[in-house]
């Protein structure tokens, strides 16, 4: 039985984590940096620890300091999140051994699936189609580029340790190769402290569907339909949604099957995204799977009915999932849009700052999760996304223009925000027909006026 969780993280999912529990009348630890005193997820959670000073690594990274919290609160288990711990393995392991329920999977598998070419190479021999490119991290750029010239160019350069879209290279030739290897792997070890890289055949404009896991601990598992994420600027997700528009039923079925066989392959348990590239085809192929909750988990609650927080607690607490895959279906189409404060006039750069007014949209079929108020500051120390915002209805069309109607109605003063250029996204006659693949927004761009960012700095 799980009494009392801590909380590990902040925002948006932070608070989202604190209403699971208080549905299921657990009690919750919110823990904080000192930035963070005045969060919502702080005032609404039953306790609230300090851990430490405003950065990250000094916070809400330091695993010491949130497992002495969860000693002072008498906690049985810890949710991480997503983004911070989440995929620390050390970290799930310390949990372990300090007979704390970690909320994920077990610390080998968050290690084992952390390994991107180690990933690769167990899917693959459960029969999972993955893209052609490197058995294992490659040891030198020689051996690298003998690889390369092998699978042929283009090629993507990528870190065994890597997330977020950071460390990753495209070469072209053989000529360019050598400087986006050293590059990749620079960025590797600042960004991972591991300079290792694998490569991959580059495929030209996919999609990037990846489908929702869950297991129990008694081998129980289902999969709960795609989510289609393929509009991405810089290799990060800006929308998402489910179904795919891309999917027929029998594409579906093989996805789901194969994700069930990723999930089976690496003995998974509680939630997890299998992501995969699919092209033009049809033909889909594995490229990671991420072991935590994630930012666009929304998108599939409001497709499917299912309250994922509540899974993945009722998971850890050893109970068995309370459907099989015949009684899951997405009913309903939803969408979700990622408001950051951040200015497209200047490359999307943060736009960190007080929020002198902040009204959010409502109305019939529309979720926000944010922690945003107003009066609240983003603070430069952390994500700049500040409200995610999650529209559903019987068809892609309701969702849609659902979404359009809810853009327009953020009303948020004090920081730059991207909402404008969402809506000229909604607007966009090639994502309304579902044609957008991961060169979309890169597409989008080069089609409008050469001064259509100037003005899409909502502030
Ligand atoms: P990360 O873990 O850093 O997010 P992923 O492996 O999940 O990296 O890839 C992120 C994105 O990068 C994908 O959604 C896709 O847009 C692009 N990408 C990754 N691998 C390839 C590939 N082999 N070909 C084309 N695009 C790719």
């Amino acid at each position: 039985m799980i009494r009392k969780i801590l909380i590990a993280n902040r925002g948006e999912i932070a608070l989202r984590i604190v209403r699971a529990c208080r549905e299921l009348g657990i009690q919750t630890i919110a823990v904080y940096s000192e930035a963070d005193e005045q969060s919502l997820h702080v005032q609404l959670a039953d306790e609230a620890i300090c851990i430490g000073p405003a950065s990250g690594a000094e916070s809400y990274l330091r695993a010491d300091r949130i497992l002495s919290a969860a000693e002072i609160g008498d906690v049985d288990a810890i949710h991480p999140g997503y983004g911070f711990l989440s995929e620390n393995s050390e970290f799930a392991e310390q949990c372990e051994s300090c007979n704390i329920i970690f909320i994920g999977p077990r610390s080998e598998t968050i290690m084992m699936m952390g390994d991107k070419a180690k990933a690769r190479e167990t899917v693959s021999k459960a029969g999972v189609p993955i893209i052609p490119g490197s058995d294992g991290p490659l040891e030198n750029e020689h051996a690298a580029t003998k690889v390369a010239q092998k699978i042929g160019f283009p090629v993507i350069i990528k870190a065994v340790a890597g997330g977020g879209g950071r460390g990753m290279r495209i070469a072209h030739n053989a000529v360019t190769f050598a400087k986006e290897f050293q590059s990749a792997r620079l960025e590797a070890l600042k960004a991972f402290g591991n300079g290792e890289l694998y490569i991959e055949k580059y495929l030209e404009s996919p999609r990037h569907i990846e489908f929702q896991v869950l297991a129990d601990m008694h081998g129980n598992m289902v999969h709960l339909g795609e989510r289609d994420c393929s509009v991405q600027r810089r290799h990060q997700k800006v929308i998402e949604e489910s179904p795919s528009p891309f999917l027929d039923k029998n594409l579906r079925n093989r996805m789901g099957k194969a994700a069930l066989k990723a999930t089976q392959s690496a003995d998974y348990v509680n939630a997890g995204t299998i992501e995969f590239l699919v092209d033009a085809k049809g033909n889909f192929y594995f490229i990671e799977m991420n072991t935590r909750i994630q930012v666009e988990h929304a998108v599939t609650e409001e497709a499917t009915g299912i309250d994922l927080i509540k899974e993945q607690i009722q998971i850890a607490s050893g109970n068995r999932l309370g459907f099989t895959q015949k009684e899951i279906s997405l009913t309903k189409h939803a969408i979700e849009c990622r408001i950051c404060a951040e200015n497209p006039s200047k490359g999307f750069i943060p736009s960190p700052g007080e929020i002198e007014l902040y009204s959010a949209p409502g109305g019939h079929g529309v979720r926000v999760d944010s922690h945003a108020y107003g009066g609240y500051t983003v603070s430069p120390y952390y994500d700049s996304m500040i409200s995610k915002v999650i529209t559903f209805g019987r068809t892609r069309k309701i969702a849609l223009d659902r979404m359009y109607r809810a853009l327009s109605e953020y009303l948020i003063r004090g920081i730059d925000t991207n909402v404008d250029f969402l809506k000229a996204v909604l607007m966009d006659p090639a994502f309304r027909q579902g044609e957008a693949t991961t060169s979309y927004i890169e597409e989008f761009l080069a089609r409008m006026p050469k001064d259509f960012l100037d003005k899409q700095s909502k502030d």
